[in-house]
Parts: C-alpha cells; structure tokens; sequence
C-alpha cells in the first residue's frame, strides 16, 4: 500500500491535535502517536478509575457520559426517521437534514455532530451517529473512534459535522485508530482478566470468545483476538492466511500465505515472529483448518516454516488454534508452558 502525502487540512489537524493536547512532539516525528496516546489515556484515566473493574461497553458509555456524548445507532430506515424526528424536527439541529444521504454514500462509518442548540451540560451535546446497517462488526470499534475525536481534537466549531469514512492513508484517521485501540481494550480494566485466564488455559479460540462476552460482546472477533494477544503473559501472536500469489506476482506460486496481526512483547523477545506472505507449511493446524472447516486446537513446531528466499522460523515448539471463517483462516499462535 503507498502512502500518499497528507493534505494541508490534514497537517492543520493535527497540529491542532498536538496543541490542544499540549505536546511538544510534531507529526511526523516518531514520537508522536505515542505522545497522543499517552496524553489521551492520562486524561481519561481519572475517569474510567471510578468505574473499574468494568467492562469495555461500561468505559465507552461512562467516557460518553463525560464528554456529553450520545450514540444513535442506525440499523435502518425508521431509525433514520427516528433520529430525525428527534434532532431535526425535535431539536431544530439543520445538520442532521443530512443524515439520510451521507448513510447512503459508501464506506461511511460514523457521523459526529456538535449540535448547535445545546447546553454546554447536555448528555447530547455531541452526538455519534453509528451506521450499522450492513453489519454489527463495527460497532464497538466505531464507539472508541468517535470518542477518540473528542478527547484528542479540539471542538470543531465551524462544520456541523464530520463524516468518517475508512481511509487507511489519513494521518488524522489513523491516530484516532490508534487511539481507540487502547481505549477500546484498556488495560487496566482488560489484562487482568487476561492473566486470569492465562493462568488456567491454553490460548484458543473458546478463551477469547469467554473474554469477549466477559468484556466487550459487540467487538469483532478479530479485534478481540488482538487486544487478547497483547496482554497474554506468554508470547503470542495473531496470524490471518488466505489462498494467494507472490507479492507483486498475484498469479504465480499461488498458496496458503500469512498476514500478521500483531504479537506482543515477549513474542519479540523470544523470536515468534512471522513474515509477511510467507507460505503455510502443508499438513500443519491452519493449513488442515482451511482444508477440512474444522478448527484445529495443536502443537506444532515452526521450524518447518520456511520462505522461497529459504529464511526460517526460529525453531518453537507452539500451540496453534485455527478456524476458517470464509475463505480466511484466523489463528492464534501461543508458545511456552
Ligand atoms: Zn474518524
């Protein structure tokens, strides 16, 4: 994927984010997302304090709370009808006359509106309008992503509302990603469940779906898997394969290859590192996953993992939990005891 150059809108908010915030660092510096991060979760920290332990759908509704921000969920027609009822006719706010027709365009996610009649105390003062109509699945993500425009960016003041679209080479999207990850599975309220678990079970499929129930049961199952891995106290990390080509030769060598995840710290340490596109070897759990559609729970050992260029994995002996969801099969890859 090429990044193309950030526009001059783009440069202008986040050097409104790093001065609201009252950061030194500057995109692009190395420093900067950090910098956000760490500043946005200083700042709600005293907040989610008092609600833990909690879940994850308990912070994103308590940080609402505190920002004066509702979310309104559009499943379909008559909850359009129904937000504009309420906002345009009900509260005379003119930019959701717009709802309706940015809900049609493609690739929207989320609108976010500061109304314009409220008071400064009202729960609805802002409000994130979530469209869920072809699909729950981002739902919970989107929550933590609107919040993350309110904690990081300075009210907007001139536009009535943002549209958020997925735009992977936006700066400013990207950074509210970033943020939303952390908040979405905060750590102070999510590892220690984590560590629970871990002290009892191996990785697998049935841990993270007990963890996802436990704490946040409208986020995806791959978002679930991600924040799981991260805090897991052994190294771990999280693999998705498709049937594919070579890398800039889509046609040829085509194969059972790996997108990495993520893996978490002690996975760095101890060399359970995966590469991009490499093939899986036949015969192992995520390759009899893909095969058979049935989940494999199975201790493998990655030397056998191998590249075209005839790199290796570190000898590991893991255990490897594989399920095929369509034409992907999702896995989780734990080593030590
Ligand atoms: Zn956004």
């Amino acid at each position: 994927m090429g990044k193309r150059q950030p526009t001059t809108q783009e440069l202008m908010r986040l050097d409104a984010i790093a001065k609201h915030l009252k950061i030194k660092s500057r995109y692009p510096a190395d420093s900067f997302t950090a910098a956000v991060i760490d500043t946005c979760l200083d700042r709600i920290a005293p907040v989610v304090e008092k609600l833990l332990p909690c879940s994850g759908e308990q912070i994103a509704l308590g940080l609402g709370e505190h920002l004066h921000l509702t979310f309104e969920e559009v499943r379909g027609p008559a909850d359009v009808t129904d937000l504009l009822k309420r906002y345009l006719q009900g509260k005379k706010e003119i930019g959701f006359a717009q709802v309706p027709e940015q809900l049609t365009q493609p690739g929207v996610d989320a609108l976010l509106f500061e109304r314009m009649h409220a008071q400064e105390q009202d729960p609805d003062r802002w409000v994130a309008v979530l469209n869920l109509q072809d699909s729950d699945a981002k739902g919970y993500w989107n929550r933590f992503h609107e919040l993350s425009h309110r904690i990081a960016e300075p009210p907007q003041g001139i536009l009535p509302f943002k549209r958020h679209q997925i735009e992977a080479s936006n700066p400013v999207e990207t950074l509210m990603d970033a943020i939303a990850a952390e908040f979405g599975f905060y750590e102070p309220a999510f590892r220690p469940l984590v560590e629970q678990r871990a002290q009892r079970s191996r990785l697998t499929f049935s841990v993270v779906e007990y963890l996802r129930r436990q704490f946040a049961p409208t986020a995806s199952l791959l978002s679930t898997m991600k924040a799981v891995v991260k805090f897991w106290p052994q190294p771990a990390a999280v693999l998705v394969s498709e049937f594919r080509g070579r890398v800039g030769a889509p046609h040829l060598d085509q194969a059972l290859r790996v997108t990495p995840q993520g893996h978490n710290g002690a996975a760095s340490n101890s060399g359970l590192k995966f590469i991009f596109n490499m093939r899986v070897p036949q015969g192992s759990p995520i390759d009899l996953a893909f095969q058979t559609g049935v989940e494999q729970n199975e201790l493998e050992r990655l030397g056998n993992w191998t590249t075209s260029q005839g790199k290796r994995l570190a000898s590991l002996n893991v255990h490897t939990s594989a399920r095929r969801i369509g034409k992907r099969v999702y896995s989780l890859i734990s080593a030590g005891s």
